[in-house]
């Protein structure tokens, strides 16, 4: 699948990380991780901290999916309201899912700290803008079932809005509990470092075409015509994961982004703070370590490269009106842009765990907007079902 196409800015700033060797042997392990992303690298992390032997395998460069395309920004918030996920899928595992998000922002922190590597980790506010009257209603709303919850919130008043940020908008729910970080650069750090302290191995340009379910472990078959035998496979193919289960679990829609030029100090808003709306389709805006502003959005529902590519500068344009609209005084000039694919699921909440046709196999599959804060939840998760520690894997399982 074409997951991404024009210039992840990430890519460029950072440069390829030297490559991994492709497979042509035949091995063993105890656990295979298919996919070197993000969510990938998060459960190596996890697995190799209780000295499970790993092996991951990535069909591509290594990181050079979908976590290459990121945006990047850590928000306990998911797309879909508290108040909205509660119809869904009642009010206690849905306050538990909002507060695992929360959670896995502080366990990504502590992780980047225990490994002194560097991801560009940087806590930020975030603000969630009313686009309009609608907006401010369901914001209110939310503000109420989140501050029951004690989850942490603010909502700011059109005038606090405008004299604090000097946005012009009907309100907006505030925290300060966001981040944001170089995906990309994490990524291969955290997959540097267990190779070098943990015996990882990682092989890249090397596709698993195949899985077999044998009486005692599970062996997978690559297109060179290379087997890996292990006790477990965990799946963390991204938004590829159609080509290993058989129903449909997700829709794929494409993002667009862009990133500014280098901007003066003079030329943010204050706190730098995330920021994104509740119209439809919204934008959302963060700045980088280098002082350029990211801004992504209008999103579409499919996924189709050749018609997601074509719409690329027409994308471009919208993207900027609206954040013109916000900062009508701002000097943006685009640098860099690209855009990707992302899956989306019913409920916003990613697919973690065991499958009932797939035995031997963990699935890592973090959907939505809030893809990594999915990655650190499904890591951890799966370490613990693999050690047999008790997990809340029924929240995020297949047949929720
Ligand atoms: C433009 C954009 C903006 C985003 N913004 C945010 C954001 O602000 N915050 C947020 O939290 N999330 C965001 N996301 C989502 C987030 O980036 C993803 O959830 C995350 O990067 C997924 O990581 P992953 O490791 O699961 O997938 P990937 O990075 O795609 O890694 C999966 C890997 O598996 C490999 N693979 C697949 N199948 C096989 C196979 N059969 N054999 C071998 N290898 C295989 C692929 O080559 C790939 O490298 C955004 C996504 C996009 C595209």
């Amino acid at each position: 699948m074409d997951l991404k196409s024009g210039l992840p800015f990430w890519l460029i700033k950072n440069g390829l990380n030297k490559d991994y060797l492709t497979l042509d042997d035949n091995i063993e392990t105890e656990v295979l991780i298919i996919g070197s992303g993000i969510t990938g690298a998060l459960c190596a992390h996890f697995l190799c901290e209780a000295k499970v032997k790993c092996i991951i395998v990535d069909k591509r460069m290594a990181s050079t999916g979908s976590t290459t395309a990121s945006t990047a920004q850590l928000q306990y918030e998911i797309d879909v309201f508290l108040f909205d996920l509660i119809e869904k899928v009642g009010e206690a595992n849905a306050v538990k899912a909002y507060r695992k998000c929360l959670d896995s922002i502080y366990t990504l922190e502590k992780i980047i700290k225990k490994l002194k590597i560097n991801g560009d980790f940087d806590w930020r506010s975030s603000l969630y803008l009313a686009s309009n009257a609608a907006g401010l209603k369901d914001l209110k709303k939310e503000f109420d079932v989140r501050k029951k919850h004690q989850l942490p919130v603010t909502l700011l008043t059109q005038k606090q809005l405008k004299s604090k940020f000097n946005i012009d908008k009907k309100g907006a729910l505030y925290n300060d509990c966001s981040a944001q970080i170089d995906t990309f650069k994490l990524c291969n750090a955290i997959l540097d470092y267990h190779k070098k302290h943990s015996d990882l191995l990682v092989y890249s340009h090397t596709d698993v075409v195949k899985i077999a379910n044998k009486k005692d472990h599970i062996i997978a078959y690559t297109a060179n015509k290379n087997t890996i035998k292990a006790k477990k496979i965990v799946a963390a193919p991204g938004f590829e994961s159609q080509n290993l289960l058989k129903e449909k679990v997700m829709q794929l829609n494409s993002t667009y982004v862009l990133v500014s030029k280098p901007m003066k100090p003079t030329d943010f808003w204050k706190e730098k703070c995330l920021i994104w709306e509740t119209a439809r389709p919204y934008i959302y805006i963060r700045t980088t370590e280098d002082n350029r502003i990211m801004v992504g959005g209008f999103d579409e529902p499919f996924q189709d490269p050749e018609r997601r590519d074509k719409l690329m500068e027409k994308k471009n344009e919208a993207i900027l009106k609206r954040f013109k609209k916000l900062f009508p005084d701002s000097k943006i000039e685009i640098d860099f842009y690209w855009c990707g694919t992302f899956g989306e699921t019913k409920d916003g909440l990613p697919f973690i765990g065991e499958h009932k046709d797939h035995p031997n196999m963990y699935f890592a599959l973090g959907y939505g907007g809030n893809g990594i804060t999915f990655s650190v939840i499904a890591a951890e998760m799966i370490k613990d079902l693999y050690i047999g520690k008790p997990t809340d894997s029924d929240l995020f399982s297949f047949d929720r």
